[in-house]
C-alpha cells in the first residue's frame, strides 16, 4: 500500500526525523490561510506540493514556489483538480485533490537516502547517492558507482561503522555527519515495526545552515502485514488506487494493471510471470498481471473477463491455465459461461493443459464461440499476440473477433 507525501511526513515526524513544517489544504482559502501562518510566521516563501500518489512531480508542475499568500492562492487554483501527468503515472495522470504547503528551505545540497527489503542478506538494505532530487534510476543507470547500498541486519539492526560509511558515501562531515545516524536507525526502525516495503527519502538536505531535513518521503507497505497495523491501514486512499485493481481484491483476484496490449488470465503467479515474459518474448507487452488463483468460480472468471475488458488498451485476451488442482473441465465451463455475462470484444485465446484437459476444449469447442485455441504456452501467446496485430489493423468498426 502507498501513502501521500504528507502522511509520510507525519510518520517519519513520529519517529523524530527532522521534517519541514506543512499544513494540508483542499481548496485554494485554505492554501492561502496555511500561506500566511509560513509566510508570516518565518518571513519566507513556502512551497505548493500536489499530494498524489506519484513522484516526479517536481518536473511535472507539482511543486510550486509561492512568494506570497496571494501567489499561492493562484497557484492552488490552478494545481487543484488539475491532471499531473509525471513519468510514473502513464498518460492518464492523477487527479490533484489536496496540497501540502510547507516551508520553503534554503538548500544546500540533495541526497538520496532509502531502505528496503534485500533477499540476498535476508535483511534490509540502505541505498545511498550524494546525487539526490534527480531520479534515482537514471542515476543507477548512467553512473551505478555513485550509488552505495549497504546491507543491514535485521536482527541487530544498523551498526557504527555503517553509519560512518554511509556519511562518506554521502560525503558528510560536521553537523550533519552527526545527524545522520540517527536517521537511518529510524528509517530501520519505521521499517521494522510498521512493516514497510520502501521509505524512500528523496531528497534528504543539507540546508544552507547545515542541518540535515527530509524534504520529500515516500513510504510503501507490505499489504500482506496491514492486518496489523490499523493505524497504518486507515491511511489507505482509494481514490488514489487503480479502480480494477479495488475491484479484483472484491473477487479475490491476484491483479496488477500494466501498460501492454495483451490482457492475461493464468492460474498461479510463477505461471502469469512466465506469461508475461513470453509475451514480451513474441514482441508484444501485457496488460496486466492476473492470478485467479487455484480455486477459481465461474463468478471469479466472470469478473476478470470483465476487468480486463474494461480496459481500453487491451487488444486480446490470453487464458492460460495449468491444471492441477483445478480442473480444465471447469475452467473451460468458466470461460463459456463467462463469455455469456460479458460481451467478448477482442479476440480470445485459450491455452489449458493438465487435469480434464480434453473435456475443457470439448467445452470450448462445442460453446461455438469464437474462440482461438492454443496446443501450449508458446503456440497460445504468439496466437494472442497475432490476433491483437490483426485486431489494430482492422479499420474502425470492423469486425473484431
Ligand atoms: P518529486 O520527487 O515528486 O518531484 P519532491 O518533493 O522531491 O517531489 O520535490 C522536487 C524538488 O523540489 C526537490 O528535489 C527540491 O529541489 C524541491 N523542493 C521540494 N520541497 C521543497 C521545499 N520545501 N523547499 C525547497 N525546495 C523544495
Ligand atoms: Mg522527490
Amino acid at each position: 500500500m502507498k501513502i501521500h507525501e504528507y502522511q509520510a511526513k507525519e510518520l517519519l515526524k513520529a519517529y523524530g526525523m527532522p521534517v519541514p513544517g506543512g499544513i494540508l489544504a483542499q481548496s485554494p482559502e485554505k492554501v492561502v490561510e496555511a500561506a500566511r501562518t509560513f509566510i508570516g510566521r518565518i518571513g519566507k516563501a513556502c512551497v505548493l506540493k500536489a499530494q498524489v500518489h506519484s513522484g516526479g512531480r517536481g518536473k511535472a508542475g507539482g511543486v510550486k514556489l509561492a512568494q506570497s499568500p496571494e501567489e499561492a492562492g493562484r497557484l492552488a487554483k490552478d494545481m487543484l483538480d488539475m491532471k499531473l501527468v509525471t513519468k510514473q503515472t502513464g498518460p492518464e495522470g492523477k487527479i490533484v485533490r489536496k496540497i501540502l504547503v510547507t516551508e520553503a528551505v534554503d538548500v544546500a545540497k540533495e541526497y538520496y537516502v532509502s531502505v528496503t527489503g534485500d533477499n540476498e542478506n535476508a535483511g534490509l538494505v540502505i541505498v545511498l547517492s550524494a546525487d539526490g532530487g534527480t531520479e534515482i534510476e537514471e542515476t543507477a543507470k548512467v553512473h551505478p558507482e555513485r550509488i552505495e547500498q549497504i546491507p543491514v541486519s535485521a536482527i541487530e539492526g544498523l551498526k557504527s561503522y555503517e553509519c560512518v560509511r554511509a556519511a562518506k558515501a554521502l560525503g558528510l562531515s560536521g553537523e550533519a555527519a552527526k545527524e545522520l545516524p540517527g536517521i537511518l536507525r529510524q528509517m530501520v526502525r519505521l521499517y521494522l515495526e510498521k512493516d514497510c516495503s520502501l521509505i524512500e527519502i528523496n531528497p534528504l538536505v543539507l540546508t544552507k545552515e547545515g542541518h540535515l531535513l527530509c524534504l520529500d518521503a515516500k513510504i510503501n507497505f507490505d499489504d500482506n502485514a496491514l492486518f496489523r497495523h490499523p493505524d497504518i491501514s486507515v491511511l489507505r486512499d482509494p481514490m488514489e488506487e487503480d479502480p480494477k485493481e479495488n475491484e479484483a481484491a472484491k473477487f479475490g483476484l491476484n491483479y496488477i494493471r500494466l501498460d501492454g496490449n495483451i490482457g492475461c488470465l493464468v492460474n498461479g503467479a510463477g505461471l502469469a510471470m512466465a506469461t508475461m515474459d513470453m509475451i514480451e518474448h513474441f514482441g508484444a507487452r501485457p496488460a496486466n498481471f492476473l492470478d485467479v488463483g487455484g480455486s477459481a468460480s465461474v463468478e471469479k472468471v466472470t469478473a476478470a473477463f470483465e476487468i480486463l475488458l474494461s480496459d481500453s488498451h487491451v487488444e486480446a485476451i490470453l487464458v492460460n491455465i495449468f491444471g492441477g488442482i483445478m480442473k480444465c473441465d471447469v475452467i473451460a465451463e468458466g470461460i463459456v459461461e463467462a463469455a455469456k455475462v460479458v460481451e467478448l470484444t477482442v479476440p480470445l485465446v485459450v491455452r489449458l493443459e493438465g487435469t480434464h484437459v480434453d473435456e475443457g476444449r470439448r467445452i470450448l469447442e462445442a460453446s461455438g464461440l469464437p474462440i482461438i485455441q492454443a496446443s501450449d504456452m508458446a503456440d497460445g501467446v504468439k496466437k494472442a499476440v497475432e490476433a491483437a496485430e490483426k485486431a489494430r489493423s482492422l479499420p474502425e468498426g470492423g469486425e473484431r473477433a
